[in-house]
């Protein structure tokens, strides 16, 4: 008789994509899918139908593990847990991920896209070894999740980074912002609906280097405040728009400006080259932190 196994189904829930997965407990994904992101009434059966087939196929799921885009609640005492709220997002205001799982019979634990790629870095990416880690990714939203020892960090809610307010000079960067909420935060002028917005190109399609050193320019602010709040021993960036040749090496040299050698640690390599780093998973970050999400919930 085979060895009882226990199955973690996992989703990582992104703007565009969804990508789920059955895993067994050292984390071998078993079964995979993506789903293009629509609303939830068409996303949700087809969750439900992708598990249920997996479980026939390998077995009964004993947890979830959901790293989703939000903002969403994460706060497990909160009886909202797993809700979307005040997502601009069309129909996914209201909708739960519980609504769709909790039929497994299963526990689900739920945090954000950026905690789970956060996760996944630390465990087998460019965040190994790290006590105190920051992802930011910088693409269609722009967030951080920032783990110590392995656990995301939040308040009454998760971070909302990509929100700080970044000083722009009008005289050269007359684009007004992005956000519906506040103009020009740092999602406003720097995530990748903000750059077509003002140029009509990506990043890497305006191939501009006065364009590169704007964007590093608002990045590195938040660099620099997240160094000054969380002392993290590593920053990586990833995210569409850091896939831009250059911009990285732009972050390192505008955030060592910024810090202007106020914090004097080991951590901090000369140029930042090893401080702050592309992430070493690539696309499967977010579910490889998905599945150790699900993996936290098992007894
Ligand atoms: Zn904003």
């Amino acid at each position: 008789m085979a060895m009882t196994q226990q199955l973690i189904g996992a989703i990582e829930a992104g703007g565009t994509k969804f990508v789920a997965a059955l895993a067994d407990e050292t984390g071998s994904i078993l079964a995979r899918t993506r789903i293009a992101t629509r609303t939830p009434q068409e996303c949700f059966p087809e969750l439900t139908e992708f598990f249920r087939a997996a479980a026939a196929d390998h077995g009964p799921i004993a947890a979830f593990g959901v790293a989703s885009f939000g903002p969403i609640d994460i706060d497990p005492l909160s009886p909202t847990y797993g809700t979307f709220t005040t997502t601009p997002k069309p129909g996914w205001s209201g909708a739960r991920f519980h609504d769709v799982l909790g039929s497994f019979g299963a526990p689900v634990v739920v945090d954000t896209d950026v905690s789970g790629a956060a996760l996944g870095e630390w465990l087998a990416g460019a965040g190994q070894g790290c006590t105190t880690l920051a992802y930011t990714t910088v693409g269609t939203g722009i967030g951080t999740g920032v783990l110590r020892a392995g656990k995301s960090l939040m308040g009454f809610s998760h971070y909302e980074a990509g929100h700080i307010p970044v000083p722009r000079d009008a005289a050269v960067d007359s684009f007004g912002g992005h956000c519906p909420f506040h103009r020009d935060c740092l999602e406003g002028l720097a995530s990748g609906p903000a750059i077509i917005a003002r140029w009509g190109k990506s990043l890497s399609e305006l191939d501009d280097p006065a364009a590169i050193d704007l964007i590093a320019d608002y990045i590195a602010v938040l660099a620099a405040n997240l160094i000054l709040l969380h002392m993290p021993d590593r920053l990586i960036f990833g995210g569409g728009v850091m896939k831009s040749p250059a911009l990285l090496a732009a972050v390192r040299r505008k955030t060592e400006t910024r810090i202007a050698g106020y914090i004097k640690a080991p951590q901090l390599d000369a140029g930042l080259e090893r401080y702050i780093a592309a992430p070493a998973l690539g696309d499967d970050a977010g579910i490889t932190g998905a599945i150790a999400l699900g993996r936290s919930a098992l007894a």
